[in-house]
């Protein structure tokens, strides 16, 4: 077996993978065309050809204007794992979702969640992909429609409910995840685990990663690449085990860091992060979860007991309950075992 097809084959848990771009390129154009809303391109190839944050953006925002019902969320959701499932073995993933970004459409929080569990059971019942949905803050919206979020949670309990994130970007490109400490708090009251996005703008630093992991006692921490700029803190974050979800390719758009060894993901993983990998923003990104293990496999040369190692460290960092943990801990190891000898033998040939 090629080390590329190894890659492909690994089981795979993601934990940073926000829905909306799970949808597939056809299908956004498809909902867009039919119900009036513009586009820059009608091309699936050209669509996401973008140099600039700006354009990126239009695309963006006009894919959470094509939602009419809610089985459209449903759809999307279902459609998105068979995607995954085909592409590179996606065994269980998270999902960012923010609910308030439907609101002027007329959806209410129950609407979304509930659209997306439809849609995401189906798929579990199909094919055994686990997940969990985890209701994110808009950083474009103001605290006070953050802390409603947290009551909706605790209003609408679902088991597949499993934390409170982040997504967007405040207007001015500064990450400031302390500007929710109070939606944070309310979460911690409430027994809601949490992520924040932290230390991945050029703007971020070392610092910034391990203030939020403490002053928001973060569960797990999304991006955190900047941690390699202090090595102390990098000990620390070691320390801590602290869970890192990370995602190369959305660093190449947004930071311009080729994805080579010379990467900060790569230096995280040989100071012994606990790293997991994701897309971040899958179909805006040109990206899938298979080429996210591909980049780190082939692009930054790490081989086999690392990838091992990030599929197993995923597993522990996921938010999962502890019977469907157990589960997946003997699964992947059962799949790693099998995979390894396949590619062993295939070098000893
Ligand atoms: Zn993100």
């Amino acid at each position: 077996m090629e080390y590329r097809d190894y890659l492909r084959l690994v089981p795979k848990i993601e934990l940073h993978c926000h829905i909306v771009s799970t949808i597939r390129a056809e299908r956004l154009i498809g909902w867009a065309n039919e119900r009036g809303v513009e586009l820059p391109s009608d091309d699936p190839d050209t669509l996401f050809d973008y140099d600039n944050i700006v354009d990126f953006l239009k695309v963006f925002n006009a894919a959470h204007e094509v939602f009419r019902t809610r089985d459209d969320f449903a759809t999307l959701a279902y459609e998105g794992v068979a995607d995954a499932v085909a592409d590179g073995n996606l065994c269980y993933r998270e999902y960012f979702i923010n609910p308030d970004n439907f609101a002027h459409l007329g959806f209410s929080y129950v609407d979304v969640i509930d659209g997306l569990i439809e849609g995401l059971r189906r798929a579990e019942e199909e094919w055994g992909v686990g997940f969990g949905i985890i209701p994110a803050i808009n950083r474009g919206f103001d605290l006070d429609t953050a802390l409603a979020l947290v009551e909706s949670i605790a209003a609408n309990p679902r088991p597949e409910v499993v934390g409170l994130g982040q997504d967007d970007l405040r207007a001015d490109a500064h990450e400031s995840p302390l500007d929710w400490q109070a939606a944070y708090d309310r979460a911690h009251e409430l027994g809601i685990r949490v992520s924040a996005h932290v230390g991945e703008l050029p703007n971020s630093q070392a610092a910034d990663v391990i203030e939020a992991w403490n002053v928001l006692k973060l569960d797990r921490v999304d991006h955190g690449y900047h941690i390699v700029d202090d090595e102390a803190l990098v000990a620390e974050a070691r320390d801590r085990r602290i869970p890192f979800t990370c995602t190369p390719r959305s660093t190449k758009f947004l930071s311009g860091w080729p994805l080579d060894e010379k990467h900060p993901i790569a230096d995280m993983l040989r100071a012994g992060l606990t790293v997991t990998l994701a897309t971040d923003d899958q179909v805006f990104f040109r990206t899938t979860l298979r080429e996210e293990f591909e980049h780190v496999g082939l692009g930054m040369g790490f081989g086999p007991d690392t990838i091992e190692r990030i599929v197993l460290d995923s597993v522990e960092a996921t938010w999962a309950q502890e019977p469907a943990k157990a589960r997946m801990r003997r699964d992947f190891r059962r799949q790693l075992l099998s995979l390894r000898t396949a590619l062993v033998s295939s070098s000893e040939a």
